[in-house]
Order: structure tokens, then sequence, then C-alpha cells
């Protein structure tokens, strides 16, 4: 049955970590990991996490079978989350929301309605982008197109690309855009050129697919990083929204996500809504109980809130100071580099800038793993370890 089976590839991420276990350099790095660490290098679960874990587990709960768009509390807290407190949308009624199979799954789900109802069956995606965005969307069925957003000249935000690209897009077309902490680069449009996207992306008549994977973990607050997507849905976009809850709360191997799209009236809600349990029934039955129940009570219950906003800021907080520490670890080396982009981007990643043979050099000769653009996850650098890595760095770059 399966003698014509060949093998893949390796997924180049995780392939990463594979090779970074298996390397005895007591000084290696890992920072090709996607996930937060703490100034220990160890994986970090939230207060807030702990606290309501505690709670569900003292409730004696019992383990029936949640609906198809998850558990009843999770959405409308989440949608909150995403659209804001006093969120005119969803004051109207004007919003569907679904748990789902964390950012992943909103993004797939996403992707089936996109090619069930929008004609074009076309998403553009910003250049480059999560390596997994492309099978996900071609998975959906649909056919997919880059458009220009990151500038190698200057390591920062292409806008007149990134412009000119949506300005020539088929009118019916949807758009994907990072809401924040564009992953890989760390790159991000300012205020101002957000308001120029979503004057553009009208213009052209064209449905924005925004993916918030990194809501509170850029800025260290929920609100800030939500500027883009409330931006664009005051401006009368309808726009879908993946969510993860991955980065914010910690609850990455949870599966903790929702899928939102809003509408033009309730009963365009009631419509999408029946469409959307039809493309979730056969793919997964419906998404699990744990995570959307611990999301739910820190989402609900003020003083869990609070610790929660507390650790975001402490995560970002640490972030935005490992780049600061880099930077200047490699100036104290003798950089004569220009390494402003190290805290100019913003959010997990870093895109250094380095290229393919100073990747391999930095991986054989120092320990240091990291993915072959260059990009390197901030949350593998610690007090500890930034000094070694200054220096690697600077030796595969001067
Ligand atoms: N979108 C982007 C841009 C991401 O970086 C990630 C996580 N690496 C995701 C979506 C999805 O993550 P998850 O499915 O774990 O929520």
């Amino acid at each position: 049955w399966f003698r014509n089976v060949p093998s893949a590839p390796a997924d180049p991420i995780l392939g990463v970590t594979e090779a970074f276990k298996k390397d005895v350099n007591p000084n290696k790095i890992n920072l090709g990991v996607g996930a937060y660490r703490d100034n220990e290098g160890k994986p970090f679960v939230l207060r807030a996490v702990r606290e309501a874990e505690q709670q569900i587990v003292d409730a004696k709960l019992d383990k029936e079978y949640s609906t198809i768009t998850g558990v009843p509390e999770f959405s409308p807290l989440a949608a909150k989350l995403a659209f804001g407190e006093n969120s005119k949308v969803l004051q109207d009624k004007r919003v569907f929301t679904t748990q789902s199979i964390s950012g992943t799954g909103a993004l797939r789900i996403g992707g089936q309605f996109v090619e069930k109802f929008i004609p074009s069956k076309t998403l553009y995606y910003p250049t480059p982008t999560w390596a997994n965005h492309l099978p996900v969307f071609r998975n959906s069925g649909l056919t997919i197109q880059p458009y220009r957003y990151y500038d190698k000249s200057t390591l920062g935000f292409d806008v007149q690309g990134a412009l000119d690209d949506i300005s020539k897009m088929p009118e019916g077309s949807v758009i994907l855009l990072h809401a924040c902490a564009h992953n890989p680069t760390g790159v991000d449009p300012s205020k101002d050129q957000w308001k120029d996207i979503s004057r553009v992306v009208k213009e052209r008549k064209i449905l924005p697919f925004f993916d918030m994977a990194y809501q509170g973990f850029a800025s260290g607050d929920v609100d800030d990083d939500a500027f883009a997507l409330r931006y664009f849905v005051e401006q009368g976009h309808n726009v879908l929204v993946a969510q993860s809850f991955a980065k914010n709360m910690g609850l990455y191997g949870e599966r903790v996500g929702a899928f939102s799209i809003v509408c033009d009236s309730e009963e365009e809600v009631g419509r999408v809504g029946s469409q959307m349990k039809i493309i979730i029934r056969p793919m997964i039955s419906m998404p699990p109980l744990h995570g959307a129940r611990i999301a739910s009570r820190i989402l609900n219950d003020p003083k869990l809130k609070q610790s929660w906003l507390e650790d975001v800021k402490l995560m970002a907080d640490r972030i935005k100071s490992m780049r600061t520490a880099l930077k200047q670890g490699l100036k104290a080396e003798g950089s004569t580099r220009d390494w402003e982009h190290i805290t100019n981007q913003i959010g997990m990643f870093c895109f250094t800038g380095i290229n393919q043979e100073q990747v391999q050099k930095l991986i054989k000769e120092h320990s240091v793993y990291l993915t072959n653009d260059g990009r390197i996850s901030i949350s593998g650098i610690n007090t500890g370890n930034v000094a070694y890595l200054a220096k690697a760095l600077h030796s595969v770059t001067k």
C-alpha cells in the first residue's frame, strides 16, 4: 500500500530545534524556537493560567462534548479582546466568532470560508510571511500571490512597494495582514502607514484577513497591538480575524484560538455562522475544552485578567530589554555595522539581515541555531547568553 510514499522534507523551523538538541557545546543557543522563554531559558507558565487551571480542577467540571463553535462563553470574550471593550460592531451584534484550534486552525477555517464564498479565491500574502501561511491557504483551495512588504535594503517596511502592489490587486481579492509583530521580520507599519493601507485596500474593494497571533506581545499592551485591526473595523471594512492565545497566554500546546468575521448585520451573522459550522464540523467536529476554559476564566475575572496583563507586559518588556542588550553587546564587541533594526523591530523575532553563509557559520562555528533566513527568536536570548551571542554575531559579520 505505501511502497510509493516518498519521504517529505522536515519542517524548516522544527528542524532547527532537532539540530540544537544534538549539539554538545555547553554554550549552544537555540534562536529558532517561536515560544517565549524566561531569563533562565525555561518555558514560562503564566500565573493567571496556573490559577485558572486550579479553579477548573477544583470546580470538577464534566468532560461532555462542547459545541461546534467551542466553549460558549469563550467566543464573546475573545472577540472583546480583539475588537475592544466598546466596539461598535460588537454592540451591533455584527460579528461572528468561533473558537478554533489556535491561530493555525483559525487561518485554516477562514481560508476554507474564503474558498467557498469569495469568488476570486485569491489571497495575497506579504513577502516574506510565516512559512506555514502558504500551505495553510493552499490546502484551503486558494490561489496565493505575494505582495511586497519587507525592504532588504532598509531592513524595514516597503510602504511604497506594498501600496503599489495593493493598488494593482484585482477587486474582490483577499489580503493577509499581520495585525502586529510581523513574523518573521519584526517589522510593522506605523499607524499612519496602516491608515494608508486601509484606504487603498478599501479603494480596491479588497477583503482584509488579519492574522493576530501576537496581541500584547509586541508593545506589552493588548489594546495598542490591536490598533490596525480596530482602525480597519472603524473604517467600515468587513474583516476576517484569526486570533491565537499561544503566545500572549503562553497556551501553545493547548491550542486556543478564535476566528471572527465582521458582517453587515445581525441577520448576516446568522447566515455566515451557519456556514462556518458546516466548515468546522467535518474538519474537527468541535474544538477542545480545556484551554478555552482557562482563557475564558482569565478574560472574565478582573483579578486574573490583571495578573495576565502584567505577565504579558513582563514578557514583552523582557524581549525589548534583550533587543537593547544585544545591540549594546555588538557595539561593545566593536561592531561597526548598523544594528539599529534590532531595537526598531518588534515582537518575538528579529530579522538580523545576515546572509545564509553567515547563518551557517553561526551554527557550525558557534552553536547558535537559527533559521536560514537570518531570523532569530529574541526569546531565546537572556542575560546569561547575550554576551556570547553578540561575540558570535560580530565574528561572522565583521
Ligand atoms: N500566525 C503567525 C504569524 C504565527 O507566527 C503563528 C505561530 N508561529 C501562528 C499564526 C499560529 O500559531 P498557533 O497555531 O500556535 O496559534
